[in-house]
């Protein structure tokens, strides 16, 4: 069964709340509704819903809209871009919102409720306690004229509650992920569609909106589904066409609780900054309720405007695995440029004291040498500060019982001393040639096999049994870096 028909002239939009950091949940949503569009030459429309005047923030609006471009996930409609439809911020579209609850209000299928929150609140307790389900009793759902009049009287400002209807007591969602799924509404109680300030409830204004902007496919998270019968209601008291629904899984934390703030980073900020590239969080994300077709599991962008279809879009909940994550970004990390990764990590190497904010061009030189010594074994770009810092330390004693007992190694001192030599000869600047030419001339002149020369030298150099290679790591650690390590392990284990 082809559960997808009539993609042409698709228009999908992602609807952000302001209310914080952009969570990686968000950038899955977007990037599925960016790749839908891309994918059937459709309209992607970004809309910004900040009815929640509390929450709201001009910063998170900006962070959302920044890491968005960030991520490479382009719109064609909508905030900061324009377009046919707009305004396309929720509080620059109140009037609008008034308007439908107005109709609803003069057609009976909406009422003013006068009941305050301590009202509201002791109702919703006395049928807890009754073991009831929790939903409007419909208090107000009936009041004459002159009851409201009397309550206006009082100072009470009223909300506008949704009458859900009484006939039919089901409403099904057909789901483009999760099938057909029923709602019973019996027990759904009327519920409010305007606050008492005027401003129209998320359910309210998202209907609104998305009918008039002609949405055709809301593709958002698992966490909005129970919404969605709310929304079906509306869009049928009001004569408006619904859009189609399909609603992606959860993201799910290792321990398979939501993913949340416990579980490390949530913000695509936080992960910009620690380091990975938009492209690899790309990669990661679309994998994260999305399975490939085959066994490969790394994607471009175009590729995936190929392969993305939500038929491979899992009903159950996606693990947010950290792991991977540094895989794929080291994949990308190997894929760039020189360039690309040096220009990338002088922040970081700034920000950590390491480099004043001009480099010279000694010092740009480099880090340029760095990043080509551990481009191979980098997982996230900010890892540059950690290796840089290693280098610059004065000494590096043997990290592990495995690294002392290289340096016990009865060559030992034959091969440290001869290297010794050697590079105090040495013409500098040190490059990776000198340094290749200077490691032949140790192997050569010591007649020792590769690794009795190679791994002494490592740990004496690193402390460390395995890391960038030799010849990278000598001119990084110039002469006296060498020679001031060398000599300390002299010093201390060979006589
Ligand atoms: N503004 C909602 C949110 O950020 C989006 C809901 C929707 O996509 O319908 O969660």
């Amino acid at each position: 069964m082809n559960r997808l028909q009539n993609f042409s002239q698709m228009r999908v939009r992602f609807a952000p709340s302001p209310t914080g950091p952009f969570h990686i949940g968000g950038a899955r949503s977007a990037l599925f509704n960016y790749l839908m569009a891309r994918k059937y030459g459709g309209k992607l429309i970004v809309r910004i819903e900040d009815t929640d005047l509390e929450r709201s923030s001009s910063e998170s609006e900006e962070n959302i809209l920044t890491s968005l471009r960030w991520l490479g996930l382009d719109w064609d409609e909508g905030i900061l871009v324009g377009g046919d439809y707009g305004p396309y911020r929720q509080t620059e579209r109140l009037e609008l919102y008034q308007k439908y609850a107005q109709q609803l209000l003069e057609e009976g299928k909406a009422y003013y409720c006068y009941c305050t929150d301590v009202e509201l609140e002791a109702e919703r307790k006395a049928l807890l306690e009754q073991g009831e389900m929790v939903g409007y009793m419909g208090k107000c759902r009936n009041l004459s004229n002159r009851e409201r009049k009397s309550l206006e009287a009082e100072g009470r400002k009223p909300t506008v509650r949704f009458r859900v209807p009484t006939e039919g007591h089901a409403v099904v969602v057909n789901d483009l992920v999760r099938g057909r799924v029923t709602f019973d509404t019996s027990t759904m109680g009327d519920y409010v569609i305007v606050k008492s300030d005027g401003i129209p409830v998320y359910n309210f204004a998202c209907v609104i909106d998305d009918a008039l902007m002609e949405i055709s496919h809301v593709i958002r998270g698992e966490e909005h589904l129970s919404n969605t019968p709310r929304q079906l209601l509306l869009y049928q008291a009001l004569g408006l066409k619904n859009p189609q629904f399909a609603h992606v899984s959860l993201i799910l934390g290792k321990d398979r609780t939501k993913m949340s703030k416990r579980h490390g980073a949530t913000s695509v900020t936080a992960y910009r900054e620690a380091g990975y590239l938009p492209e690899a969080l790309i990669n990661f994300l679309v994998l994260l309720g999305w399975s490939p077709p085959g066994e490969e599991e790394i994607f471009s962008l175009e590729e995936l405007i190929q392969l993305f279809s939500l038929d491979r879009v899992a009903k159950n909940p996606a693990v947010f695995d950290l792991d991977k994550l540094r895989w794929i970004n080291g994949h990308y990390i190997r894929q760039s440029s020189i360039k690309r990764l040096v220009d990338l990590s002088i922040p970081y190497l700034q920000q950590a004291g390491i480099f004043a904010s001009i480099l010279t061009p000694k010092e740009q030189a480099w880090v340029e040498l760095l990043v080509a010594a551990v481009r191979e074994r980098l997982s996230s770009l900010s890892g540059i500060v950690q290796e840089t810092r290693a280098l610059l330390h004065h000494e590096a004693p043997p990290e592990s019982e495995e690294a002392q007992a290289v340096l016990r190694e009865e060559q030992v001192s034959t091969v440290l001393h001869c290297f010794k030599q050697k590079i105090m000869d040495l013409e500098e600047p040190l490059d990776v040639d000198r340094a290749k030419s200077l490691l032949k001339q140790v192997t050569k002149e010591t007649k020792l096999g590769g690794r009795k020369v190679f791994m002494p030298l490592r740990v004496a150099l690193t402390g460390k049994m395995h890391g960038a290679e030799l010849y990278y790591l000598i001119p990084l650690l110039d002469k006296e870096g060498c020679l001031n390590r060398i000599s300390a392990v002299l010093q201390d284990t060979c006589v």
